[in-house]
């Protein structure tokens, strides 16, 4: 799913959980947006280590192409294609915000930002792909090896 997509749902998801849950605040509303959409950086990270360029803009446009190119190939193709390695797409991120909220507990609603976003982002691959990535990033790391890379 694109940032964009992320931003603007991920907004409603805060609105709606401040509505009914005003107790978590301002604070709490605004990490769950944040978790909902600031997962999606390591996208850029991955561009930044496969194309050695720091251009965010760039990157952008790296994976729209990308996302294109997979999209033109058949399902069945599509599945024996790897994606990233996204390191906070899975539920080790998730786990690190819950943990975390031992600490500093608003992290839990980073958590659950990060829910809402992995939520958003499996209805798509289910959809497109047919193949559900982004559950373990260490699950994804062991998996994209026996896969091919898109050229
Ligand atoms: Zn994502």
């Amino acid at each position: 799913m694109l940032p964009r997509a992320h931003i603007i749902l991920g907004f409603f998801f805060a609105a709606a959980a401040l509505y009914f849950f005003p107790q978590i605040g301002f604070l709490g509303a605004g990490l769950i947006w944040a978790g909902s959409f600031l997962i999606d950086a390591d996208h850029y990270l991955w561009y930044v280590i496969e194309e050695r360029d720091l251009s965010l803009k760039k990157a952008y446009k790296w994976h729209l192409m990308k996302r294109e190119k997979m999209r033109k190939l058949s399902k069945k193709e599509r599945r024996k294609h790897k994606n990233e390695i996204l390191i906070f797409h899975g539920f080790e991120s998730v786990l690190a915000a819950y943990l975390l909220s031992f600490l500093w507990q608003p992290f839990i609603y980073l958590a659950i930002g990060f829910i809402i976003h992995l939520s958003l982002d499996y209805y798509e691959e289910i959809a497109y792909q047919h193949r559900l990535d982004k559950l373990s990033v260490i699950w994804d790391t062991i998996k994209y090896h026996k896969l091919k890379k898109l050229k």
